[in-house]
């Protein structure tokens, strides 16, 4: 048996998120082609039920350490607890979601563990000849595809992109063992300290997590536009639409900055996005570019979004989007 895979897990309202099934996935693949174990941590308070599930979804071991969730502490506890871990458990690999934890954890973890750290890959392999870890992230705007190669002689850390692997299914029938960890002492000299928390108010489904994805930009031109986004998502998507934006209506206060798309949000892959009035700049399309099919509305027939997308709609939006909604209305209702 070699060192084995540690799936870092996260959890909402007490359950295994969608991205950690995806992990869980990812992680099970990994340590069986390797032949190893395949491991989870999961915090916060009470983290026995989201361990049992972890369980469901693959794991053969789950550790639990019963700590503030990350939201509620620091990076920096949050790394002291994940090189805590690791001394404890010696894996090979610890797999994070590209997530606000996984950004900010995993290159810290790695840091301080003397290792090395692939951030928002697609796709994760073992050379079985070689036990190196090889993993495939877009590079140049996701026009390209880059495979990094890192040997076993150091922990791997690697953060993999929301939807890049299937959820793992559960099966009720898999027997696992739980290990409660003691929570690392919390640091003497912190070198941050947590001084708000505010909760954003995003209903439904989260924009890494939808399927179909309305995004509106700067042609929006304000927050009423934004309502027909709404509509399209919900009458297109389902309990799996979500509404997003560029950089531009996020930073002009017409919605949250927690749905931007983009080199500085956050990176998506759903089946359909839907661009409504986005020029397609290349710091955006980072966020959307692997998207499986892109549609474009934009009344400027030159714009570069064009380029990007599958299918283009030239037209103000403000007529092209409800005769879009409706068109699907009436498909869905025939
Ligand atoms: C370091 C750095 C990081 C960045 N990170 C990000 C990021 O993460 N995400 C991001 O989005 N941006 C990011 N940006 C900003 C990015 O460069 C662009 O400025 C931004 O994406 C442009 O947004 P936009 O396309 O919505 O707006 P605009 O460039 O203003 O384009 C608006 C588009 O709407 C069209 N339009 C106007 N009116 C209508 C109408 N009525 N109907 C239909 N179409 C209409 C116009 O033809 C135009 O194409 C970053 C920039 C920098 C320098």
């Amino acid at each position: 048996m070699t060192k084995g895979i540690l799936v870092c897990a996260e959890t909402a309202d007490g359950k295994i998120t969608a991205t950690t099934r995806e992990l869980l996935h990812a992680g099970r693949d990994l340590a069986d082609a390797a032949g190893s174990a395949l491991a989870a941590l999961v915090t916060g308070k009470n983290p026995q039920e989201a361990a049992a599930e972890a369980i469901t979804l693959g794991a053969d071991t789950v550790y639990t350490v019963d700590a503030p969730s990350f939201v509620e502490s620091t990076p920096d506890y949050y790394a002291s607890l994940l090189v805590m871990t690791c001394r404890k458990t010696e894996p090979a690999v610890v797999i994070f979601g590209q997530t606000d934890l996984g950004r900010d954890v995993a290159p810290l973890l790695a840091a301080r563990s003397g290792g090395v750290a692939c951030m928002d890959c697609v796709r994760v392999a073992i050379d079985t000849q070689t036990r190196a870890l090889l993993q495939t992230r877009p590079v140049y705007g996701g026009n390209a595809m880059a495979v990094w190669s890192s040997g076993e002689e150091v922990l791997r850390v690697v953060a993999l992109r929301p939807r890049s692997y299937a959820a793992a299914e559960p099966d009720a029938t898999r027997q696992g063992e739980i290990v409660a960890l003691d929570p690392p002492d919390s640091d003497e000299s912190p070198r941050m300290e947590l001084l708000e928390t505010r909760k954003e108010d995003i209903q439904g489904v989260k924009i890494e997590d939808a399927r179909i994805v309305v995004s509106g930009g700067g042609g929006i031109g304000g927050p009423d536009g934004f309502k027909l986004l709404e509509e399209l998502a919900r009458v297109a998507g389902g309990a799996s639409g979500a509404v997003a934006a560029t950089r531009v209506p996020c930073d002009e206060g017409w919605v949250s900055h927690g749905i931007e798309v983009g080199q500085t949000g956050t990176i998506i892959t759903p089946d359909l996005y839907i661009a409504v009035g986005i020029s397609g700049a290349v710091q955006h399309m980072v966020g959307c570019a692997d998207s499986k099919v892109i549609v474009a509305i934009n009344r400027d027939p030159d714009a570069h979004i064009f380029q990007e997308a599958d299918f283009g709609i030239v037209g103000d939006y403000r007529q092209a989007v409800p005769a879009l909604t409706g068109a699907i209305k009436s498909i869905k209702g025939a």
